[in-house]
């Protein structure tokens, strides 16, 4: 069998000697130790008892209700709950963590650990030895933690919250935005008089059917229109009738096209279609036919108007000047040949 050796072995000469290595021992190793004897209700406590709180050693009754009167008032229901199950016999050990009063009022986490070492005759406990330690700077970290895993968590709930709070609000804030970027698109794509489509737009309308006949060898007109002797209009009736028949005659000739015909206002009182999938001829009969309807039409009472027309077809190779030219120049003729008809220029006939 395997027996323990002791490292030092104590020879004491005495019962005094002896009481002196273990006290020695006591304070060295423990903090604090205290003798309780139920006798007499006496109380020894070790100068490191004295010591970890700060006060003068023996500086105490030597009775329990000097200890409890150094218990945290928050911690003192606790711990004489815990003292009664151990000394009852309710619990088998007593081991708690709690507050005591130092000297200068502040408090100081301890550990309290405890035995029984004599009953009496009836059963009760007439001695009982404890060692006090001090944890404090260990609770308060701990307590730190808690403390800070609380704010964390916390902290993250409401971080949660924020972020789902603020995917809501860029939601709406993006819808919105999204709004007035085609509000915007539409601005900027419209005449604001009339309503229809602007240059801009007429422009980029006619590279994209430009490329469509390109790619699929579709004919692809387009022509130019202006009110005959507009400016006698505005002389003669005032600007404002002027916007009015401006807008009356994009309304009319709008209703009076096709669905896939593109129209937009050129600027003044000059407007501009592409007839895609048109040959010039169909264009031609398109557009007399709009100037037909156009001179019956009476854009308000007892005003009727006639429109000159230029009319051209998009030949493979040519660029948008060319077409413009085309147009512009047939435009041209069609007011120096008297106006309210319309005059066709193919590419041909551009060439001198
Ligand atoms: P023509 O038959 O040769 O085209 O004669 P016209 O009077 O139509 O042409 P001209 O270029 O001499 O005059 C065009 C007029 O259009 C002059 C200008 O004040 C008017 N005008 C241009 N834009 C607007 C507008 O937005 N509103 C009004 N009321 N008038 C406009
Ligand atoms: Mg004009
Ligand atoms: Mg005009």
């Amino acid at each position: 069998m395997h027996t323990l050796k002791p490292v030092i072995t104590y020879r004491h000469g005495s019962v005094a000697d002896a009481d002196l290595t273990l006290n020695c021992i006591l304070d060295l190793i423990v903090e604090g130790t205290w003798d309780w004897n139920g006798k007499t209700g006496e109380v020894l406590r070790s100068p490191g008892w004295f010591r970890m709180l700060g006060y003068a050693e023996g500086s105490f009754k030597r009775d329990v209700f000097t200890w409890e009167n150094i218990i945290h008032p928050d911690d003192y229901a606790r711990v004489m709950e815990n003292f009664e199950r151990y000394t009852s016999g309710k619990a088998g050990e007593y081991c708690i963590d709690y507050r005591c009063k130092k000297v200068d009022g502040s408090y100081l986490w301890i550990t309290d650990r405890a035995v029984v070492v004599e009953y009496d005759q009836e059963g009760r406990v007439s001695r009982m030895i404890g060692a006090h330690q001090d944890i404090h700077e260990r609770k308060l970290a701990q307590q730190e933690l808690i403390e800070q895993n609380r704010l964390l968590k916390a902290g993250n709930v409401t971080l949660e919250r924020q972020l789902s709070r603020k995917a809501e609000e860029l939601e709406i804030r993006n819808s919105e935005l999204q709004q007035k970027i085609a509000e915007v698109e539409r601005i900027s794509n419209t005449d604001s008089l009339t309503g229809i489509a602007n240059r801009k737009k007429f422009e980029e309308e006619l590279i994209r059917e430009k490329a469509r006949s390109d790619r699929y060898h579709h004919p692809l007109s387009m022509a130019i229109l202006d009110i005959d002797h507009f400016k006698r209009v505005n002389d003669t009736r005032g600007h404002k009738t002027g916007d009015i028949v401006l807008k009356n005659l994009a309304d009319f000739v709008a209703a009076n096209i096709r669905e896939i015909d593109f129209f937009a206002r050129w600027g003044g009182e000059e407007f501009v279609l592409i007839f895609p999938d048109v040959t010039l001829e169909g264009a031609v009969r398109a557009t007399d036919k709009l100037r037909q309807l156009i001179s019956e039409h009476e854009m308000m009472p007892g005003l009727k108007m006639t429109c000159s027309f230029g009319v051209t077809q998009y030949q493979p190779g040519d660029n948008i000047e060319q077409l413009f030219a085309r147009i512009d120049n047939a435009l041209y003729r069609a007011k120096h040949e008297g106006r309210n008809r319309v005059v066709k220029l193919d590419c041909q006939q551009e060439k001198p």
